[in-house]
C-alpha cells in the first residue's frame, strides 16, 4: 500500500472520529491496522497498534522493537515507535494520546491491553470502535467493492460446479466433498480458504455445521456455504441442492426463502436503515409461517474479514450508504429434518442500490 493511500484512509477516518467526538484511538494489529497501513502484524501476544490523537497529521505505529525492520517503508505516513520486552506497550502508546478524554479501540483487541488502558488512563472514557463510529472498515471504497465483486465471482465458479453436478455428492462424505471444494476454491484463484460448510440431510438444520463423516444420501437437502480470500477480500456464499425430486413442503419453504432474500436485497438501498434489510427478510418469513425457524440475523458486513460491521439485525439503526458491503442470508431450519439458506454478498453502489457479488442460480436445484 502506498503512503498516499495510507494518508487518505487516515484522513477519512479522522473526519469520522471527529464527528463522533473521539479524541484518540488504539487500533490493534488485526484487520483495522492492515486496512490503514497495509501492514500485517503477526497475530501474537506482543502488541502492534496504531495510536493516534484524532488531530494528528501522522498517526503513530507502535510495534515491538524486534519487528522494526519490517515497517521502515511506512515512515512517510506514520511515526514509528517501538517498545522493548520489559515495557508495557500500552503505557508506551499512551505517551502519544496524552490527556485524550475519549479513547476508542478495536473491538478485537486483547483483554489484557484493555485492562492496561483502564488502569493507565483511568480518567478517559473508553469506547469500542463499533460504539464510536460503527467500524473502521464498514464503508468501502469503489476499489474495495470491486475486489468484493471479483472474489465473489471466484466463489461462484465453484458453486456452479456444485450446482451442475461437476462435484459429485451422493455416496460421499461431507468432509470429502468439503476437501474437493477447498481445492477448487484455491484453483480458481482464492489465496486462502476461510471456511467450507457442507451440511447434508438433518445436518443442514445446524447453520454452522462442521463437515463430518456423514455420507450424502439420495433424496435429501445439502447446504453449501463457503468462502476464501483474494487480494485480502473475502467471499461468502450459500446455496442448497436437493439430491432427488423436491417434496412440496420443501419447495414451498424454499419459495418463501427466495422471496425473503429478494425483498431484503430490494430493501438494501440508500434511504433505508440496515435494520430495514433484516425486517424485510424476517417479516416475509414470518408471514409465510417460518419466523420461528429463522434463528439468526439476516447478514454481516464483509471485507478484509468474513464477519465485520455492519451487522444486519433489526436493531441496527445505521443509515445505508454507498460503500456498505454485507451478506443477505435468510435461512429456515427445522431441527431433525432439514435446513436451507440463501446467501449473496451485496455492495451498495454509487446509485444507492444493492449490487450482488454472487450470481449463481438461486433456485433449489435437483442434483443427482
Ligand atoms: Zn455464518
Ligand atoms: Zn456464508
Ligand atoms: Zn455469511
Amino acid at each position: 500500500m502506498d503512503a498516499q493511500t495510507c494518508i487518505d484512509r487516515w484522513k477519512a477516518l479522522q473526519r469520522r472520529l471527529e464527528a463522533a467526538g473521539v479524541d484518540g484511538i488504539v487500533l490493534n494489529g488485526g484487520a483495522d491496522l492492515e486496512y490503514l497501513t497495509g501492514y500485517h502484524a503477526m497475530p501474537l501476544e506482543r502488541l502492534t497498534a496504531l495510536f493516534a490523537r484524532t488531530t494528528d497529521d501522522k498517526p503513530t505505529l507502535l510495534l515491538p522493537e524486534l519487528e522494526k525492520a519490517r515497517v521502515t517503508h511506512l515512515a512517510d505516513a506514520f511515526d514509528l515507535m517501538t517498545w522493548t520486552e520489559l515495557q508495557n506497550p500500552v503505557a508506551r502508546g499512551l505517551e502519544v494520546l496524552g490527556d485524550a478524554k475519549t479513547i476508542s479501540f478495536s473491538n478485537d483487541i486483547w483483554g489484557t491491553h484493555v485492562l492496561s488502558l483502564t488502569r493507565l488512563a483511568p480518567a478517559a472514557k473508553l469506547l469500542t470502535i463499533s460504539e464510536s463510529i460503527g467500524g473502521v472498515r464498514a464503508v468501502k471504497s469503489p476499489a474495495d467493492c470491486e475486489a468484493l465483486q471479483t472474489v465473489g465471482g471466484l466463489a461462484d465458479q465453484v458453486m456452479t460446479m456444485v450446482q451442475t453436478g461437476e462435484i459429485p455428492l451422493v455416496g460421499r462424505t461431507e468432509s470429502d466433498i468439503a476437501t474437493d471444494i477447498s481445492e477448487h476454491l484455491l484453483r480458481v484463484g482464492h489465496e486462502k480458504v476461510m471456511f467450507v460448510i457442507v451440511a447434508s440431510g438433518p445436518n443442514s438444520a445446524s447453520p454452522h455445521h462442521h463437515p463430518g463423516d456423514r455420507v450424502v444420501e439420495a433424496d435429501e437437502m445439502v447446504l453449501f456455504d463457503f468462502g476464501g480470500t483474494h487480494k485480502g477480500f473475502n467471499s461468502d456464499t450459500t446455496r442448497c441442492v436437493f439430491t432427488g425430486p423436491i417434496p412440496d413442503d420443501v419447495q414451498a419453504a424454499y419459495d418463501a426463502l427466495m422471496d425473503a432474500q429478494q425483498k431484503a436485497v430490494d430493501a438494501a438501498s440508500v434511504g433505508n436503515r440496515i435494520a430495514d434489510v433484516d425486517i424485510a427478510a424476517r417479516s416475509t418469513l414470518d408471514a409465510a409461517g417460518y419466523g420461528e425457524a429463522f434463528v439468526h440475523r439476516t447478514g454481516h458486513g464483509i471485507g478484509l474479514t468474513v464477519h465485520e460491521e455492519p451487522y444486519v439485525t433489526e436493531a441496527n439503526e445505521t443509515a445505508i450508504v454507498a460503500g456498505h458491503a454485507f451478506s443477505i442470508e435468510p435461512g429456515i431450519y427445522l431441527d431433525g429434518k432439514w435446513g436451507m439458506r440463501l446467501e449473496d454478498i451485496v455492495v451498495i453502489g454509487s446509485d444507492g442500490t444493492a449490487i450482488r457479488c454472487n450470481n449463481t442460480n438461486r433456485n433449489l436445484l435437483q442434483v443427482g
